[in-house]
């Protein structure tokens, strides 16, 4: 299995198709948030902490489907919050895909088995769920016992039922790589789709701050993993360049217009991970008004630890385009695990002295308990 054949031929003709149009900046996924109330409150959530009147707004259908409309991007990843609490969430889903558009609809999935019946299977959604480990590891991740029996309970449903899934992963501090591959060895194990792999993003609104892994940590973490992971067939939703650029192969930019997001604020400038930054009214505004020039590891110090897909997957595309034969080399072998990484790039910001305070705007938070 993997990414059906009938998707990735749409996804490259779009991508041809910008290259023709001569298109410098244009969007592959976006991140719709059409509310952020959530039924969970994970460690390393950046939405659940605002306040009621934010969590109780929702984006109508027509708000969501103008947004899809405006965007153009053939992938709509729906985010949030809970995406299952909005109750009409199964017309957003069906406008989507009469649009013939791919939505992936991110959940926790504890209300997958009660609310699965709102849908029908298609090639264009698949229920994408959000599983962090094995059960210990899931169930202290989002700070509930049993929701890792539930999660997987659903996944099973979902899979008898027709519907495409897969998992969404994130790691945190803590993780090791033998781990991470039973992990890997289990999902694929359950017949799912496949798996996004991603290091979390220290959200400058999550509730615990010190569970986010460094960049070098990272690199050295998917370098064990991948060392692991040879001949095991893990089903990784990810192109061969984002794998090994996780691996300190690639010394990548971040392309944060590849993922535009439009939540209940508007916008997002730049992205979907940096709360701060404001927001445009319009798809078109964000493109010409958000300083991209701003952002990335070298350039703001908020992004300093970044290797998110919805930063790093769109430059890898757009290098595998460039580059076929690289990418093509990379898929075959597997991304390098031994040697040199590619260098560190120098911040071209100040960096501050250790010990003094970073200005990041983010508010240091002590950790606590869930
Ligand atoms: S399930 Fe997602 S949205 Fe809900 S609290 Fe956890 S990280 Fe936040
Ligand atoms: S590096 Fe890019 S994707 Fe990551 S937080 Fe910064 S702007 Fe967003």
């Amino acid at each position: 299995m993997g990414v059906p054949l009938r998707q990735q031929f749409s996804i490259a003709s779009y991508l041809v198709k910008q290259k023709l149009k001569g298109r410098e900046k244009y969007p592959l996924v976006l991140m719709l948030e059409p509310l952020f109330r959530c039924n969970l409150a994970c460690a390393g959530c950046g939405k659940i902490d605002y306040p009621d009147e934010i969590l109780n707004k929702r984006l109508s259908v027509e708000d969501c489907l103008a947004a899809v409309d405006e965007c153009g991007a053939p992938v709509i990843s729906i985010a949030g919050g809970e995406p299952l609490l909005h109750k009409e969430l199964p017309q957003v889903v069906d406008g989507i895909i009469a649009r013939k558009k791919y939505v992936y609809l991110c959940t926790n999935a504890l209300l997958l088995r009660k609310k699965m019946d709102d849908y029908k299977p298609s090639p264009y959604l698949t229920f994408s769920v959000h599983l962090d480990g094995e059960r210990e590891r899931h169930d202290t991740s989002v700070c509930q016992e049993g929701v890792f029996e539930k999660a997987v309970e659903a996944i099973k449903l979902a899979l008898d039922k027709g519907f495409r899934v897969t998992i969404n992963c994130t790691l945190f501090q803590g993780e090791t790589a033998p781990e991470v591959a039973k992990f890997l060895d289990y999902v694929r194990d359950l017949g799912v789709e496949g798996i996004t792999i991603s290091p979390g993003f220290s959200y400058e609104r999550a509730p615990q701050q010190g569970i986010f892994i460094k960049s070098v940590e990272t690199k050295e973490l998917f370098r064990d993993i991948f060392r692991l992971g040879k001949g095991r067939k893990w089903r990784l939703n990810h192109s061969s360049l984002f794998l090994d650029f996780l691996a300190g192969n690639q010394g990548y930019n971040c392309t944060p217009w590849g993922n535009p997001t439009r939540n209940v604020f508007g916008w997002q400038k730049p992205c979907y991970l940096l709360s701060d930054e404001g927001y445009a009214s319009s798809f078109k505004g964000l493109m010409e008004e958000t300083p991209w020039q701003k952002y990335g590891t070298v350039r703001n110090p908020k992004c300093v630890n970044c290797m998110a897909h919805c930063g790093y997957e769109a430059t890898a595309v757009a290098d595998a385009m460039s580059n076929p034969l690289k990418a093509l080399l990379v898929s075959m072998r597997g991304p390098r695990t031994e040697g040199a990484m590619v260098e560190q790039a120098v911040p071209q910001y100040e960096v501050p002295v250790e010990g003094a305070a970073i200005d990041s705007g983010r508010v240091e938070t002590p950790p606590h308990s869930c």
